[in-house]
């Protein structure tokens, strides 16, 4: 049976054609199309994650799409953020993207809102939406998006990517751990984005294609998906090693002195950016010529694979994999939670994932290295 879904007043469309290709599949069906008509996400940030993230979903058939960014296209973000065009330099970013998705799918309502996302809007914007889409790019940003997720019960589908690595993970606090469970705090010093530090942009496409990927899941219900299997990634951090193509999934566990998603949501105070990036008690980076002189004098956790060591390691570096560390406490043996720590890997982001997982173990002093073992000016054993 031909079927005609009234989906906006702007028009009237065959649903059997424009979604057939997903609709055929038994995991969505015309019954989960017809849920994804009337949901609806909101994506933060309309950079190199949204840009991808936005096109799906608008094409996937979302019914309502909210993007927030209060940034104007720059030339220099059309090498990732490919849902703007030449002619769309210095315009908002909230008004081009929402009209490069309208252009794509008429029928869906989109929602511009050319503003910063803090703690003041937090609340207008994350409760009118059903799954909010983190597109962000900076720590302080992704700690007031998830304290606002968890506080007004929405699932946050999260993603990061920094030179050749991506992660994606949703965050629920009904349903499992929350950002904080994996980062507790913002780390302290300064962590270079994607405009500093760089990044290919097919890299934004995967991630962001993976949050949309798991924003659909999320719009169809974990009911839905336990009944088709399909497995959101709520309580677990996909990790992409672009590099190798090496990817990993692992759990994250919920803790239960999490000061956020263990909390009341009453009790939940909403921090602006600025203030949360001022925090002092993060992971400490060090520098690699600084880290040199620390030899003997701090334990050095190598959290990088097995394949990774033959380029060498530090002297009397302890080795556990990042997934390891993660997973199992009892890696860190009987290691002192007072006893200097300083972490690495090969480019210094697993190392900041690993440090944090240490702060929340109730390790007091933890740094790693900045830019990771590839700055390191000594000689490897
Ligand atoms: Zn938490």
């Amino acid at each position: 049976m031909m079927v005609i879904f009234k989906h906006s007043t702007r028009m009237t469309m065959n649903i059997n054609a424009r979604y057939a290709r997903q609709t055929v599949l038994a995991e969505l069906g015309e019954e989960g199309q017809k849920k994804l008509l009337t949901s609806s996400v909101l994506c933060i940030g309309a950079g190199g994650l949204g840009s991808p993230a936005l096109q799906y979903l608008a094409a996937a058939g979302i019914g309502r799409i909210g993007l927030v960014d209060d940034d104007t296209v720059d030339v220099s973000n059309l090498q990732r953020q490919v849902l703007f065009r030449e002619e769309d330099q210095g315009k908002p970013k909230a008004s081009a993207a929402a009209a490069a998705l309208s252009r794509l799918n008429s029928s869906c309502h989109v929602e511009p809102y050319h503003e910063r996302f803090q703690a003041s809007n937090a609340e207008r914007l994350v409760r009118n939406y059903d799954v909010i889409l983190d597109g962000t790019d900076n720590f302080a940003s992704k700690f007031l998006i998830n304290d606002a997720c968890m506080k007004y019960g929405k699932p946050l589908v999260y993603g990061s990517i920094l030179g050749f690595e991506a992660q994606v993970s949703v965050f629920w606090a009904k349903h499992g751990p929350c950002y904080r469970c994996l980062y507790p705090r913002p780390p302290g010093g300064h962590v270079p984005n994607c405009a500093e530090a760089g990044v290919i942009g097919a890299m934004a496409g995967i991630a962001g294609s993976v949050q949309a990927l798991e924003a659909v899941k999320m719009a169809l219900g974990l009911a839905w998906c336990k009944e088709k299997q399909l497995e959101p990634l709520l309580g677990r951090l996909w990790m992409l090693d672009a590099r190798t193509m090496q990817s990993r999934r692992l759990d994250v566990p919920k803790r239960p002195a999490c000061a956020i998603c263990s909390a009341r949501p009453e009790k939940i105070a909403l921090e602006d950016a600025g203030a949360a990036c001022t925090s002092k008690s993060g992971v400490r980076p060090v520098q690699a010529d600084e880290a040199v002189r620390m030899v003997g004098k701090a334990c050095f956790i190598d959290v990088r694979e097995t394949p990774e060591l033959a380029s060498g390691k530090v002297p009397e570096a302890l080795h556990i994999p990042l997934w390891t560390l993660l997973n199992d406490e009892g890696a860190l043996g009987d290691i002192s939670p007072k006893t200097p720590v300083i972490v690495y890997c090969q480019h210094g982001i697993r190392s900041l994932t690993a440090a944090s997982h240490l702060l929340a173990l109730g390790f007091t002093n933890v740094s790693h290295i900045a830019g990771g073992i590839v700055r390191w000016p000594a000689k490897l054993i």
